[in-house]
């Protein structure tokens, strides 16, 4: 959702390898500290099918080896999706997230502080990049990934306590 207020939904997922390593409280704290609000929430064990849909055009873009191993990391264990909401709430997410490669991310981000390879290191071990969290790119992907990802039913309009802080 981009409404005309400026306020935005996006689809953020903690991948197995945060979820495996007890980050999910930490990584969540950091979204909830900045006054992003939780509208929904869920843990899932990823399949094949919710893999392609979830990355349709990543075997396009890097490959079908770099999807394999990428698809195999995502079923590798459950993901703890969420989606969150707030003013400019993808870029915002996006921010917080870092960069793609680790070794990249700038300290301060969840990619920079929790994590370093790097691609070249990924790619010369066969190794997926294990960078802890997707977010949506843009609205138009987060309108689409959150229709793949939640029903409409299981995402929730209310006021948090924060809210006049927020917005
Ligand atoms: P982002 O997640 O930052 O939006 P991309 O959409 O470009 O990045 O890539 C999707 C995911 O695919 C990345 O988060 C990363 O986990 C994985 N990935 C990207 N490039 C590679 C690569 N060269 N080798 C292995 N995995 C990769």
């Amino acid at each position: 959702m981009s409404d005309d207020n400026g306020i935005q939904r996006t689809l953020v997922l903690l991948k197995p390898d945060a979820v495996a390593r007890g980050l999910t409280g930490r990584v969540l704290a950091r979204f909830e500290d900045a006054l992003l609000k939780v509208v929904a929430a869920k843990m899932v064990w990823m399949d094949a099918e919710l893999a392609r849909k979830h990355y349709f055009d990543l075997e396009e873009r890097f490959g079908a080896e770099v999807y394999q191993s990428m698809a195999d990391f995502m079923q590798s264990g459950p993901v703890f999706a969420l989606v969150l909401e707030g003013v400019e709430a993808v870029p915002v997410v996006r921010k917080m997230v870092g960069s793609t490669y680790p070794d990249q991310a700038a300290p301060g981000t969840i990619r920079g502080d929790f994590a370093h390879v790097s691609k070249a290191y990924a790619n010369a071990n066969k190794l997926p990049v294990a960078n802890l969290v997707h977010a949506s790119g843009n609205p138009e992907e987060a309108a689409r990934e959150i229709d793949v990802w939640f029903t409409k039913e299981e995402i929730f309009d209310f006021s948090s306590a924060a809210q006049r802080y927020a917005s």
